[in-house]
């Protein structure tokens, strides 16, 4: 007798969701298609030209990366083709990467500089040796 009820629940509970995501395509369709109205129908990248059908391939990239900070004035906005779209996300993923890491690379830094004293003095004796025609000198 209640699972009937739960039947219904079940059935409320995806029309929520189905809501929802609706939501977020109108919401995220919204703001693509007020950034194609401010902006050339260019990639801002590449300058590749956009039309018809190809339009579905520029998207629209975040510059703050904050998908909800949608500024009337699209300063926020970049028109990017997906190909460039995807390496200016990986360009970011790099960046923090290497954000992270120079407290663990500073070290190594150093360690780098002193290899190149014995390659000096690596050197050196080469120098002395093109150098030692002094040896005449000494035999004669
Ligand atoms: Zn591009
Ligand atoms: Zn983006």
């Amino acid at each position: 007798m209640t699972l009937k009820n739960s039947g219904s629940d079940a059935d409320r509970h995806k029309k929520v969701l189905a809501g929802l995501v609706r939501d977020r395509e109108i919401r995220e369709g919204g703001y693509r298609e007020r950034a194609l109205k401010l902006f050339p129908h260019v990639c801002a990248s590449c300058g590749r030209e956009f039309s018809g059908k190809r339009l579905k391939e520029l998207t629209v990239h975040h510059r703050d990366h904050n998908h909800d900070n949608n500024p009337p004035d699209g300063s926020n906005w970049e028109l990017l083709c997906v190909y460039c779209h995807d390496h200016e996300h990986e360009k970011s993923l790099i960046g923090k990467y290497y954000q992270g890491a120079p407290a663990d690379q500073e070290k190594p830094a150093q360690l780098v500089a002193n290899p190149f004293d014995k390659l000096d003095s690596l050197l050196k004796p080469k120098k002395s040796d093109s150098g030692s025609t002094g040896n005449d000198g000494g035999i004669s």
